[in-house]
């Protein structure tokens, strides 16, 4: 695999260098996105000359291996800002300051106006994750991977699933599935929801107990070095009715239509409208309550956005869900979520797992 890192941070130091003299970072997985380093606790100060990652004691030999001699390492006892105050003075030609507006606490914005009060600090928005948008072809081969450990688990999990069993016992199946395939966590808690309360898009797992009849709605994902994956199916307890299948080929024919229509260069807006164009025609456009889909990779929901509102374009090496849903209140839901490479030759499909209506006997 390349080292893509210095390659990152120097392209960093470029989008933030006409407005600040330095950084600093402190979203763990743009830390991690940009260093390698995947401990919980690290701030990053990065300038046109110098780079120092400050953390505690207990990633004392995990940083270093990480992250070798990419940056200065600065341990820290008690504090990391103690590090930060220590570091900046040293530093020459720093007056004007960046930090991520969307990851520092109220309290840690207070320290940089009252510890940092000699440097002029100014919010840069989502620099790092511009540069996550876009995922160069180790990252992606990394997020397939992480869709493969998902999908070996579902094969493994679905003939096990039967009435009588709770919806706690099926994700325990499920994610007990997923660690013995190889994922190193679960991106988000396994959601298994039965019934009507499937027709909650973010159910929580339940004790209730499946039975005949019932759309069981799985969506769960694995991570691979850090990498998602994302995927949801829909199944049928018993013979399914036919509202029941109308409506699920309503969701498998629009998950299909933006699987194939999706390219770069076009914005999220126009991406959730291959499904949701689809899901109206067949009268049920009313029950498509959220959008399209959203970026996957070291998070489970990164930029781009896919919905109604999403005026952002769709960059070349964007990783992105495609997750089309019908919920109705009692009735229960159906949502068919694949992950989707967009590449310069069209999107690719890294979820391969089938989306014919599966009845659980
Ligand atoms: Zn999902
Ligand atoms: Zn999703």
């Amino acid at each position: 695999m390349a080292d893509r890192r210095g390659a990152r941070l120097a392209a960093l130091v470029d989008a933030f260098t006409n407005d600040v003299d330095g950084m600093l970072v402190s979203s763990l997985p743009n830390i991690r996105y940009l260093t390698g380093f995947s401990g919980s606790n690290a701030l990053l100060f990065l300038s046109r000359g110098e780079r120092h990652l400050i953390t505690d004691f207990r990633y004392d030999t995990q940083v270093r291996s990480e992250i070798g001699d990419l940056a200065a390492i600065r341990i820290e006892r008690v504090s990391l800002w103690d590090g930060l105050w220590a570091i900046l003075p040293t530093v020459q030609g720093l007056n004007v300051l960046g930090f991520e507006e969307a990851h520092v606490s109220h309290r840690d914005f207070q320290r940089l106006l009252e510890s940092g009060s000699r440097w002029q600090w100014r919010p840069q928005p989502h620099l790092v994750e511009d540069l996550r948008e876009s995922k160069d072809a180790d990252e992606v081969l990394l997020i397939r991977q992480a869709a493969d450990v998902a999908v070996r688990a579902l094969a493994r999990t679905v003939p096990d699933i039967r009435a009588g069993l709770t919806e706690l016992q099926v994700a325990g199946i499920l994610e007990h599935a997923l660690r013995d395939e190889g994922s190193e966590g679960f991106p988000f808690p396994t959601i298994v929801a039965s019934g009507p309360r499937a027709a909650l898009p973010h159910a929580r797992t339940s004790s209730r107990v499946l039975q005949a009849g019932d759309l069981v709605l799985l969506d769960f994902g694995a991570e691979y070095q850090g990498y998602c994956s994302d995927i949801t199916r829909t199944f049928v307890i018993g013979a399914a009715s036919a509202e029941q299948r109308e409506a699920y080929d309503v969701v498998r024919e629009a998950n299909a239509a933006a699987r194939s229509g999706i390219r770069t260069g076009m914005t999220g807006q126009d991406a959730d409208a291959l499904a949701r164009r689809y899901i109206e025609r067949h009268g049920y456009g009313e029950a498509f309550g959220h959008g399209l889909g959203h970026g996957i990779g070291l998070e489970v929901h990164e930029a781009p956005r896919l919905a109604r509102t999403a005026t952002g374009r769709l960059p070349v090496g964007a990783v992105v869900t495609i997750e089309p849903g019908i919920y109705r209140p009692e009735w229960g839901g159906i949502r068919i979520e694949d992950d989707v490479h967009l590449s310069a030759d069209g999107p690719e499909l890294l979820t391969d797992y089938p989306r014919e209506l599966i009845e659980v006997p």
